[in-house]
């Protein structure tokens, strides 16, 4: 049996990053970078109008005061994707729409709105009347450059492509991107009493709720899962189940691994050539579980999580050690392998066991400045009814009764989160 912190750090020295490989953007969502993205332009691209209406010279509107009109000659209409080269002249302007570039000698944008006197609709070769009480030079124009210069570092290694830096990469020009893979996730449920979720369980059967769980854990960091259903407390078809799983990146699997007659999962990973690296770890719910490694010469490891079969501890192994383990081989930067950590304020009493850190289900609410965290109510480790509504887990070191007003850790729950804590 091993300190929790110990076996946090075994899972991250053990998991290395997949090997990267160039993909297309447009298939890379929720990838990590493996290389940056570096701008192959400038954003924006050119000096561009951001609103309808009139580019002008600021000399025209220099004197001008608050109520003030100013007349100018409409030169040319500009729409989007339209370039000129003719420059605009004091008394002039240009009938400009949102996006297009700036004409030369135009150094501001009045909005249509600022048209009056009903010239609002004229076009090129008319007269507009405007007044801007608001006017000030260069207002209305993005200009170049201001966002991302040609040649910065946009997107970094270590970045997830969001729905945004998707965006961010397309418009600086990166076509493909150099990501780590998506991470497969084999899970195996063991168990003789265990039927799939959609029949009807008869005396002494349990329904297999841990795959859909566990599948649902990894699509929620963006790993594939692929369930290999349900293995009997027996030693060939565990085995031959097992062996299949050794085929994903990660094997999570579970039930069988703590101390009864029919545990027989941590003698058939080392049948199967998985290397143990910890069993059992001072937590609770979760003390069962079990880590290892299948290393290959030629090809990329395998990493093995035996969790404990009780959904709730099953769960909180794979929030403590599965999900760093997925993320550190996704390629994620360090501040993403863990669940976010907080301070919250107990709002009511908790006692932890004497000889293990506990980690219960709690609703968290802003109160101002503070969090506060509410622990729910739990019956033990086959309980999920807490989890399931619960907006992260109480972290509590052992040996001690918290009372209301005691600063803990809690876990905020990133993936899963109930309700938002605006
Ligand atoms: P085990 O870890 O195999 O000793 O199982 C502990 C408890 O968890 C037992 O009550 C099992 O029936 C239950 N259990 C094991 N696997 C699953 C599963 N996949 N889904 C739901 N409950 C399970
Ligand atoms: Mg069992």
């Amino acid at each position: 049996m091993i300190d929790l912190v110990a076996a946090i750090e075994l899972v991250e020295r053990t998991a290395a990053p997949l090997p990267p490989r160039r993909q297309r953007l447009a298939d890379a969502r929720g990838r990590w970078l493996a290389a940056p993205v570096v701008a192959d332009c400038d954003s924006p691209p050119f000096d561009r109008a951001m609103m309808d209406g009139f580019a002008v010279t600021a000399a025209d509107f220099a004197g001008a005061t608050g109520a003030e009109i100013v007349e100018l000659e409409v030169m040319a209409d500009l729409a989007a994707g339209d370039v000129t080269t003719t420059a605009v002249r004091p008394g002039g302007c240009m009938r400009i729409m949102t996006g297009a570039p700036l004409p030369p000698g135009a150094d501001a944008v009045v909005p249509v709105e600022c048209a009056v006197d009903g010239t609002a609709d004229v076009h090129a070769g008319g007269r507009v009347r405007l007044r801007d009480d608001r006017f000030r030079p260069g207002q209305h124009v993005g200009r170049q450059g201001t966002a991302f210069r040609r040649g910065l570092e946009v997107l970094h290694a270590g970045d997830v492509l969001s729905p945004a830096a998707v965006g961010l990469a397309a418009e600086a020009g990166a076509t493909h991107v150099v990501v780590r893979p998506r991470v497969r996730v084999a899970i195996l449920s063991t168990g003789s009493e265990l039927v799939p979720c959609d029949a009807v369980p008869a005396a002494g059967q349990t329904r297999n709720s841990n795959a859909p769980m566990l599948a649902a854990a990894c699509a929620a960091l963006d790993a594939e899962p692929i369930d290999l259903g349900i293995a009997p407390d027996r030693a060939e078809p565990l085995r031959a189940a097992v062996a299949q799983g050794l085929a994903a990146d990660v094997l999570v699997l579970s039930g069988g691994v703590s101390a009864g007659d029919l545990d027989l999962v941590p003698a058939t990973f080392a049948a199967c050539g998985v290397e143990q690296v910890f069993h059992k770890v001072r937590l609770k719910p979760g003390k069962p579980v079990w880590f290892g490694i299948l290393r290959r010469a030629a090809a990329t490891p395998t990493l093995v999580f035996g969790l404990p079969g009780n959904p709730a501890s099953s769960l909180v192994c794979f929030e403590l050690f599965v999900r760093p383990a997925i993320r550190i081989l996704s390629g994620a930067s360090r501040d993403r392998w863990h669940l976010p950590r907080a301070t919250a304020r107990l709002v009511a009493a908790v006692k932890s066991p004497p000889d293990r850190p506990v980690y219960l289900p709690c609703r968290i609410t802003r109160a101002g400045a503070v969090l506060e965290a509410e622990p729910l109510p739990w019956t033990g480790s086959s309980d999920l009814v807490g989890l399931a509504t619960a907006d992260g887990l109480l972290a509590l070191p052992a040996g001690g009764r918290h009372e209301p007003g005691d600063d803990v850790e809690v876990l905020l729950d990133d993936t899963l989160q109930s309700q938002p804590l605006a």
